[in-house]
């Protein structure tokens, strides 16, 4: 569904992504783990259009995407939550959903709501209250909410877990997963290698803008230089 080919990224002089390539087959969970300044949130955007490469490939659903504009992108599929979520402040929780919706031409938005209050109760609650008064776990689920409001057959998470406390981290997995197990193929870009490894079909570990080590969620977190430089020991 997304291939990348020999990517590399630079701001200015400084190279920060190094001839990246790595694959999401459809109907996977594909993880990329790595420290800080390891890349990953430039590799994000890259896929979505909002960087350009200096030089590689990508391809989504078989077309080459590298020059695309970041909409085009959307409409054709491919949603991203962003790292801090970004939700719209001084928009409702119902408005910042609507704003999802906003390139979508069918009619449907409206069932679309009910889906996603299903799967996050606590934005129904909330779903007049203005989105920066929301808690980061509410706000991460409300960023959730809105790139599937997109309908999106690829989604792209930037470090859902980031500031947030064990219990949601636990819930926004397990929210991860049952979107999966619904049908959308997911990228994720995570610190908490343990949490990312454990839902991956497959995952890649970044280090410095190169992927130094790939295989399944399983081999990695069995392997030994995953356990002593991200699982402590
Ligand atoms: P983190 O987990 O801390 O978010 P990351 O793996 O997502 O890290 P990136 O944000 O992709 O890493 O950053 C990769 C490298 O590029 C870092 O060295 C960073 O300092 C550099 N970088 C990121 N954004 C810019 C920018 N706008 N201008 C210059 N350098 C940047």
């Amino acid at each position: 569904m997304l291939e990348i080919k020999n990517l590399t990224v630079h701001y200015g002089v400084i190279e920060a992504v190094h001839d990246v390539s790595f694959n999401v087959n459809k109907g996977e969970i594909v993880s990329l783990i790595g420290a800080n300044g390891a890349g990953k949130t430039t590799i994000l955007r890259t896929i979505s259009g909002l960087l350009r490469p200096s030089q590689g490939e990508i391809a989504f659903k078989g077309q080459n995407i590298t020059k695309t504009p970041p909409q085009k992108i959307v409409t054709a599929g491919l949603s991203q939550v962003p790292e801090g979520r970004h939700v719209f402040s001084g928009l409702t929780v119902q408005e910042n959903l609507e704003m999802g919706a906003f390139l979508r031409k069918d009619g449907e938005v409206k069932k679309d709501y009910e889906q996603v209050f299903k799967k996050f109760p606590v934005l129904k609650e909330r779903r007049n209250q203005d989105a920066a008064t929301l808690s980061g776990g509410e706000q991460q689920m409300l960023a959730m909410g809105r790139a599937l409001m997109s309908k999106p057959e690829l989604l792209l998470l930037d470090e859902p877990s980031m500031g947030l406390a064990p219990i949601f981290i636990k819930e926004i997995f397990s929210i991860i997963e049952e979107i999966n197990q619904q049908g959308t193929t997911i990228l994720l870009i995570e610190q908490n290698a343990k949490m990312a490894l454990s839902i991956a079909n497959r995952g890649y570990v970044l280090e410095t803008g190169s992927v130094v080590l790939k295989g399944t969620g399983e081999e990695l977190l069995a392997s030994d230089e995953v356990k002593k430089a991200y699982l402590g020991g």
